[in-house]
């Protein structure tokens, strides 16, 4: 009997600590979606890894959705979440598509340093992934809002 208790603290000992180190994962998932980096590598092209994933900037006036006027929605090219609306965008002559809201809840910001001025870094809510950043001097008229977004971590579906 003595013995048979003996087992069970210990196996309970194990348990415990197998459903500790699985609530410490569990707390590291920020996202809905959540994938390694190595899962991340294998689903995304170079281009889109560099910037979705590390937080990278394309060429200016390298993406062909930089001047793409067709109606539609533009959605994460990691998860496939939609982002912005094409009655949103505008010609911000910068180079990378722009948009003057997002789609509400899909888009989380926060804010990054890089280049020695406060900016807002945008990013995708559903997985994570580094979309561009959003600027003050979008359209009067509307928001005032650019957010100026890598068109390479975007996947436009047009409208039927
Ligand atoms: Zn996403």
């Amino acid at each position: 009997m003595k013995k048979f208790l003996l087992v069970s603290i210990i196996s309970l000992l194990f348990s415990c600590n197998s459903s500790a180190q699985k609530s410490k994962a569990e707390s590291n998932t920020q996202y809905p979606v959540n994938k390694t980096d190595t899962e991340w590598k294998k689903e995304l092209s170079p281009e889109q890894y560099y910037v979705l994933r590390e937080a990278g900037t394309e060429r200016p006036f390298s993406s062909h959705l930089n001047k793409n006027e067709t109606k539609g929605t533009y959605h994460c090219a990691a998860c496939n979440i939609a982002l912005f609306k094409s009655e949103h965008k505008f010609d911000s002559g910068t180079g990378w598509p722009s948009f003057d809201r997002t789609i509400a809840g899909n888009v989380a910001f926060g804010s990054d340093n890089k280049l020695g001025y406060s900016r807002d870094e945008e990013h995708c809510a559903n997985c994570g992934g580094h979309l561009g950043h959003v600027f003050n001097d979008g359209p009067r008229k509307t928001t005032g809002k650019r957010h100026c977004i890598n068109g390479v971590a975007l996947k436009f579906i047009p409208a039927e």
